[in-house]
């Protein structure tokens, strides 16, 4: 007898015990703990493939440890999976750490608990700013397009050779492309400013730019201007925090913010691993008299929400993949 060895003992969980009716399943988590189910629900709830499902269930000695499912998984997680697969009021994953979501989204998708998925793919997004790159490769390795796309437009802004040491290999290419959208959204917009630089003065016409119908895009920038907008471009495809640079970018559509606080001087607003704001600053302070003035250039609001449109219009990474990523449409076509 273990009298001494209270890790051997058998961790029965509360409430998936063996005194629930029907129950004639019985796994293990990593931890030791066992939990008892049905398998009529692993049936009904996932797409059968659960481990051990398909035994025979062997009357004769029910409590033989050969009978016993172990699974990878933690008890902390099971718990949480578990209760998708019976019909009552699920667990909410509100307030769990990204670790524990995490790892619950993977067992999920691993066992097939289709009542979950949707669920811990809306949990996950809640992490897309600071755990872009787990979530992409998540996404990956079950075939999630929109959480792939999602997560996409995040790590698009961390550094290259960063996200190519993390990716797999057979994504590189289609990674490399996306970014390049990207980049040419970019040179876009300075190809378009460098058409507009004039001879003097910022055009005045670009104060009413999102009111004129001839002021926005056709305005003249002045030299001075046009390199303290193109510098700010610049600084802004540098930035590592995709919230940073749509805050940026939204800052100067607002007039009225515009006039107090400059685009970038905006405090505690960045997050980005490199500090812009007395870069910005300089940057600020190489404007023609009337944008100085005005604490910003002139012709902004209209670039920052042209630059804003672009984002959203870029095309979304499954689109750079040669294989279809949506597993559900191939699912469907073999029903037929
Ligand atoms: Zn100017
Ligand atoms: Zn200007």
């Amino acid at each position: 007898m273990d009298m001494d060895g209270s890790s051997s003992a058998v961790v029965i969980h509360k409430q998936f015990n063996a005194n629930v009716p029907g129950v004639d399943l019985v796994a293990q988590s990593s931890d030791g703990v066992v939990f008892h189910l049905h398998r009529k629900n692993l049936e009904l709830y996932t797409d059968g493939a659960f481990p051990g499902l398909h035994n025979s269930v062997n009357r004769s000695s029910s409590r033989a440890e050969s009978q016993i499912v172990r699974l990878d998984e933690l008890s902390l997680i099971l718990e949480i999976v578990f209760q998708f697969l019976y019909p009552r009021r699920q667990p909410s994953l509100k307030g769990l750490d990204f670790q524990t979501i995490s790892a619950v989204a993977d067992a999920v998708e691993k066992y097939r608990v289709f009542s979950a998925m949707n669920l811990c793919e809306e949990a996950l997004t809640g992490y897309l700013e600071d755990q872009s790159m787990s979530i992409f490769l998540h996404a990956l390795r079950y075939r999630r397009v929109n959480l792939a796309n999602q997560s996409a437009v995040y790590l698009s802004r961390k550094p290259l050779l960063s996200v190519l040491d993390s990716i797999p290999p057979a994504i590189t290419i289609p990674w490399l492309r996306y970014l390049e959208a990207w980049k040419s959204m970019f040179d876009l917009q300075l190809q378009k400013l460098e058409e507009r630089l004039g001879t003097q003065f910022c055009d005045t016409l670009a104060v009413f730019s999102r009111f004129h119908p001839l002021a926005g895009e056709h305005s003249e920038l002045c030299s001075p201007c046009f390199c303290s907008v193109t510098s700010w471009i610049s600084l802004l495809q540098r930035m590592d925090k995709l919230s940073d640079l749509k805050a940026a970018l939204i800052a100067s559509i607002e007039p009225t913010r515009l006039s107090r606080t400059y685009m970038f001087n905006i405090p505690g607003s960045f997050s980005s691993s490199r500090d812009f704001s007395s870069l910005a600053l300089r940057i600020q302070k190489g404007l023609c008299p009337d944008c100085l003035k005005a604490k910003g250039c002139l012709a902004l609001p209209d670039i920052a929400t042209r630059m804003l449109q672009n984002i959203e219009k870029l095309p979304p990474f499954t689109s750079f993949l040669n294989e279809d990523l949506d597993g559900e449409a191939v699912n469907a076509n073999e029903e037929d």
